[in-house]
């Protein structure tokens, strides 16, 4: 028997009504934009499945091989190395047979049988019944649910059955593309990677922005910026960022406004800097990793505060009621843990008095800032802004 890969689609995606052929069909395009390079290709295309071809043990299995790939697409729910069979209970009892033929058996197995297609006359249950008294007859092997030695899938689609012993678990989630465009503030910290992540789950694609000091303080920020950024891009592909130096104008709020509200400023530009990129991206939201109470900055005082200049798109937090840990199990998950925690600079630590205002109005930021012309210090952090690119799988020679 020749294995395939049968991959299956995040379930959410079979709720979509009158959408779910634009969410195929991305989730679809996704797949194959992943394999590139594999050695793997597209087989069949189906509502909510996909075969892939199958290239052999040593590139299914190396680093960056087939399966690390797949363990890396949102969209997919889960996949496996199967075989495929003619969906007839006759062609199933052999194809099982021939599965395990040859193999050192374990002691215990069971039979994990699902009906995809409602019309195969024989239901679930009875598959894993009629298929486990075949094996425990003709192996010897015990029948154990709970922590069985050999786990034998048994997928009944339309047209074809699929026996696999392993199945594999995909990230779940929209394909990246089906909800629009974000700007998510990359900071370089913990937080804000995984909350940017977490709007891809949803289906949205990102574009960063990353604010630094530059000149003020080293640049180390940037690259860990950029370390972070293309970790991000294995899952949307492609990645602009923009890195924008804040330092001019943290400069003026020194000379202009009262100490305990420079944090509050900073944020105030950040955001209308972020939001004038969004809109000509024509991106529909800002993300942060923002988590109400973390930080001083972050009280909803604040919050409120630093929110009051936005013009037009709304501010996605994530993890508005995250804690730290938390927020770090995602990070770790998501590997981006060990790269946020090196040390760096950005413009956040930078004139930070002792006492930073933890119950700011809108009324006295804007007073804060009223000497500065606000609108001209954003449109020149703009044009000052350095833009970024990353692609994913990168092309061959670059990896
Ligand atoms: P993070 O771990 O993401 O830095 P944090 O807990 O340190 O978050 P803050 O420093 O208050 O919290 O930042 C809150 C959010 O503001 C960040 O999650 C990020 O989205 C944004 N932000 C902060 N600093 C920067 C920066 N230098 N560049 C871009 N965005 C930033
Ligand atoms: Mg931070």
């Amino acid at each position: 028997m020749q294995p395939l890969v049968a991959v299956h689609y995040f379930h959410e995606i079979a709720l979509k009504g009158g959408n779910r052929r634009m969410f195929v069909r991305q989730a679809a395009g996704n797949l194959r934009r992943a394999i590139v390079g594999t050695g793997s290709r597209m087989i069949a295309s189906a509502e909510m499945s996909a075969n892939l071809s199958y290239p052999g043990d040593e590139r299914w299995a190396a680093p960056d091989g087939l399966k690390e790939r797949l363990e890396h697409v949102i969209g997919v729910e889960r996949f496996a190395r199967a075989y495929p069979v003619s969906a007839s209970m006759d062609a199933i009892r052999e194809g099982v047979r021939e599965l395990l033929r040859g193999r050192e058996l374990p002691e215990s197995f069971r039979i994990s049988a699902s009906r995809a297609d409602k019309a195969f006359p024989v239901t679930s249950p009875d598959m894993n019944v009629q298929l486990g008294d075949m094996v425990r007859r003709e192996t010897g092997m015990k029948v154990d649910l709970e922590q069985p030695g050999l786990n034998v899938h048994v997928l009944v689609r339309a047209g074809a059955a699929y026996l696999s012993l392993e199945e594999f678990r995909g990230l779940g989630g929209m394909p990246v593309g089906v909800s629009g465009n974000v700007v998510a503030l990359l900071s370089g910290g913990i937080d804000s990677p995984v909350a940017a992540f977490q709007t891809m789950l949803r289906g949205c694609h990102v574009t960063l922005v990353h604010f630094h000091s530059f000149p003020l303080v080293a640049g180390t920020s940037r690259e860990k910026a950029k370390e972070l950024a293309e970790m991000l891009t294995r899952y949307q592909f492609f990645s602009r960022m923009y890195l924008v130096s804040l330092a001019d104008i943290q400069k003026r709020i020194l000379v202009a406004a009262p100490q305990d509200y420079r944090v509050v400023l900073y944020r105030r530009f950040m955001l209308r800097i972020a939001e004038a990129l969004a809109l000509e991206e024509g991106a529909l939201a800002l993300v942060t990793g923002d988590s109400v109470g973390q930080v001083s900055s972050q009280t909803l005082e604040n919050m409120l505060a630093i929110n009051a200049v936005m013009k037009r798109l709304p501010v996605l937090r994530p993890f508005v009621t995250a804690d730290k840990e938390e927020i770090v199990r995602h990070a770790r998950r998501l590997g981006t843990y060990e790269t946020s925690i090196q040390p760096d600079e950005d413009c956040c630590s930078l004139f930070v008095p002792p006492h930073p205002v933890t119950r700011a109005t809108p009324e006295l930021a804007a007073a804060a800032e009223a000497s500065l012309d606000v609108d001209a210090l954003v449109r020149e952090a703009i044009a000052g802004a350095e833009r970024w690119e990353a692609k994913w799988p990168r092309p061959a020679g670059e990896r």
